[in-house]
């Protein structure tokens, strides 16, 4: 039953049950989703789907029951050919740029946070929050909204208020932190902890991750699953690299 096999501890292999873990008990390291792969799967069975949105892969998604998905309906984000750019960079015949700029939310944080807003849910946690300085507050704080779950976002306190309107106007409450983003980061684990919350970037991070590799996936399946030489990725989140 169910997707997840089990949490496995990216350092010393130890798995755990898929719960609201995030860290190895035995040596702190972070944990990976282990799948239960169908042997069945294969490209086609995601090719041949009518469901546009990133829950075209959900075999391969960290939420055990479709009722749980909580979805903006954002659909497979343009692969822009650059031929223009590619010629200004010295000949690059095969340029593509990923336009994730027209998620929902208007950035590619809307797939790790959906994901993790979804297995929030699942899990009948009481609220979500994040710490952020703008595009992950924003993602985080219209899924809860469409979720109905409650959404805290931590912040410093002299962040510019414009970075986060866009989360307020979704009903998120704002955390002034008192302090850099490092102890917003602090003090939203603690209370994500001490009361259940999901923090989406924290404490749900091993659902949250797998979000994100869903741009891979789109990539692959435009470019007809052909796999580039080069990829050229933002680092700003290190769950683009997972
Ligand atoms: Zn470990």
């Amino acid at each position: 039953m169910g997707i997840i096999k089990a949490l496995k501890c990216r350092e010393c292999n130890k798995e755990y049950s898929p719960t609201f873990i995030y860290i190895c008990e035995e040596c702190f390291g972070p944990l990976d989703v282990i799948y239960k792969l169908a042997n069945n799967i294969t490209k086609q069975t995601f090719e041949n789907r009518s469901d546009l949105t990133y829950w075209r892969y959900f075999e391969i998604l960290p939420v055990e029951h479709k009722k749980n998905i909580v979805s903006l309906n954002g659909s497979i984000t343009p692969l822009q050919k650059a031929d223009n750019l590619g010629n200004r960079l010295g000949g690059l015949r095969n340029l593509y740029i990923k336009n994730d700029s027209v998620n929902p939310t208007f950035s590619f944080k809307d797939r790790p946070a959906g994901v993790a807003v979804s297995k929030a849910k699942e899990m009948n946690l009481p609220a979500v929050g994040c710490a952020s300085t703008g595009n992950l507050a924003s993602a985080t704080a219209a899924h809860a909204s469409k979720a109905q779950l409650p959404c805290y976002v931590f912040a410093p306190f002299d962040l510019e208020h414009v970075k986060i309107a866009q989360a307020l106007s979704y009903g998120a409450k704002f955390i002034a932190v008192e302090g850099t983003y490092d102890d917003a980061n602090r003090l939203a684990s603690v209370i994500g902890d001490s009361n259940g919350y999901g923090i989406v970037n924290i404490n749900m991070r091993p659902y949250y991750v797998e979000g994100s590799k869903t741009l891979a996936f789109e990539v692959l399946e435009q470019l007809n699953w052909t796999v580039p030489d080069v990829l050229v990725i933002p680092v700003g989140s290190g769950a683009m690299l997972n």
